[in-house]
């Protein structure tokens, strides 16, 4: 049932059409009107500096909302909520929500480091100054400043991606799957492209590779079977249809037990024989070897680059750790054709990415820079005795807030990667769980994601938990400070 925007309909035929208790019934006949709490409004602050559309839609969300608990019955609602403060009081609440931003900052204390849902990567520091810079200023965006004529969008990106990854030509656009859109797209429209059945990947927000590869004209042969594929499988696949041979990272799951892979070499020697151009969607590259930090290796984009490959895609805001962006390098002849394309037009880049991806490209110069400046990076390789500490230190703030009803404690756990990146890593981590007397692990879970700014954990065996991992430094503050606010109102 919505009575929302209705409230100019006769109550009692809405009351007729619906079985409400008494009390109920009471309650909804002396909701007041729109425009009664304008008049309220109005004389208790003529001053207030409110637009007037948004004043009425907040006195409308509220009284809706009072409908709504009415009509719920809610036992705890009776004719005091009519006074006019207590009406006012909501209608300003009510305001000050809708003044807020709907995309707001927020505390991930998930451990998932590359969290999809809350924003994937944080910019380096260098990478916002430059944001900063560029965007509020003009720029050499599409302007060659040696020669005084037009440039290209990209050219402040391709030098040091060719640098750092190894291969001829690089170009960026909007995101990894605009950039494998785009690849298919050029090079295998209308013709026909093998992929092993193995790597019919879906990502998240339903990007799944058959499809991609539907809307990019492309047809699909699948070789091969779930779990074992091998080099004959796709000989076996290729004809004069064939444009292209693509293997994609199984990003987000891993299989084990009786499975066979083609390795990317093996491929790329296959197609050179036939003549076939070969393409790797990497998902999340990196540009450096974890596996030397301690995390499993994951083959980097420079040793994807390095076996021969004609096209490689990746993203730019997975492991990378810079902004949203899809990054292309491989051949020169390749990329050309796929700068070429009209639709690289709809998926451009635009200039605050290029901005904060330069900057961020410019760390991985120093991989010693790159580790400690990219929060990414920072956050999956931080030591146990870094996570311990700072662990100690929130459960420390918590226990000390004076209140006997909070008990934090320190859980052992492990973190995710996340962002389609590294599935079965395990990354040991500490988390503080917290117990508050007469407060159910839900309600505290609800009462931190609506604090402000909002604080994401999860529930394990019935306690909030919060993963220190991906909590920065200065959040520990702004945590306690949520929990005193809880403690005090509840
Ligand atoms: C994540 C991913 C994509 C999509 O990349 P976006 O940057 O999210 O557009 C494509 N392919 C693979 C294998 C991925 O893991």
């Amino acid at each position: 049932m919505c009575y929302e925007r209705k409230e100019n309909r006769n109550i009692d035929t809405i009351l007729r059409e619906i079985s409400v208790e008494p009390k109920q019934q009471s309650l909804l006949r002396k909701l007041p009107g729109v425009d009664h709490v304008l008049d309220l409004w109005d004389k208790a602050q003529p001053l207030a500096d409110v637009p007037r559309t948004l004043l009425v839609q907040s006195i409308r969300t509220t009284l809706d909302q009072l409908r709504t608990e009415i009509l719920a019955g809610d036992e705890l609602l009776d004719e005091a909520v009519f006074a006019d403060s207590q009406l006012l009081n909501l209608v300003s609440q009510q305001v000050s929500k809708s003044m807020e931003f709907s995309l707001k900052r927020v505390i991930n204390a998930t451990g998932v480091v590359v969290h999809t849902n809350l924003g994937r990567s944080l910019l380096p520091e260098s990478a916002v100054k430059r944001l900063v810079e560029v965007s509020s200023r003009y720029s050499n965006l599409e302007f060659d400043l040696e020669r005084g004529v037009r440039g290209s969008r990209y050219s402040c990106v391709e030098d040091i991606l060719c640098e750092i990854s190894g291969a001829e030509a690089a170009m960026v656009v909007n995101n990894n799957a605009g950039a494998v859109f785009l690849s298919l797209d050029t090079l295998a429209k209308g013709r026909e492209v093998i992929v092993s059945r193995g790597e019919l990947v879906e990502i998240g927000g339903s990007f799944r590779i058959p499809d991609v590869m539907a809307r990019s004209g492309a047809s699909l042969v699948e070789v091969g079977t779930t779990n074992r594929t091998h080099l004959p499988d796709y000989e076996g696949a290729i004809r004069d249809e064939t444009a292209l041979l693509l293997k994609v990272h199984t990003s987000n799951f891993s299989m084990l037990g009786f499975t066979a892979d083609v390795h990317l070499d093996d491929l790329v020697a296959l197609g050179a024989k036939y003549h076939i151009p070969v393409m790797k969607d990497l998902g999340s590259g990196n540009f450096v070897d974890l596996s030397k930090y301690g995390l499993m290796k994951e083959t980097t984009v420079q040793e994807t680059v390095a076996t021969g490959v004609d096209v490689v895609t990746f993203s730019g805001d997975k492991m990378l750790g810079g902004p949203q962006a899809g990054i292309i390098v491989g051949r020169k002849d390749v990329v050309e054709s796929i700068k070429k394309n009209p639709i690289n037009r709809a998926l451009r880049i635009d200039k605050l990415t290029l901005a904060a991806l330069e900057a961020t490209l410019h760390l991985y110069r120093d991989e010693a820079e790159a580790m400690s400046a990219i929060p990414t990076l920072r956050m999956l390789t931080l030591s146990p005795r870094v996570i311990a500490n700072k662990a100690r230190r929130l459960r420390k703030r918590l226990n000390g807030l004076g209140n006997n009803r909070l008990e934090a404690v320190i859980i052992d756990s492990s973190s995710k990667v996340g962002g389609g990146a590294l599935p079965l890593q395990e990354l040991p981590t500490k988390c503080v769980g917290v117990m508050i007397e007469r407060l159910s692990a839900n309600a505290i879970e609800r009462l931190m994601r609506s604090s402000a700014p909002p604080i994401i954990g999860h529930i394990e065996n019935d306690v909030f938990i919060m993963d220190v991992r991906t909590v920065q430094d200065e959040e520990i503050g702004i945590i306690a400070s949520a929990f005193t606010r809880i403690l005090t109102e509840g």
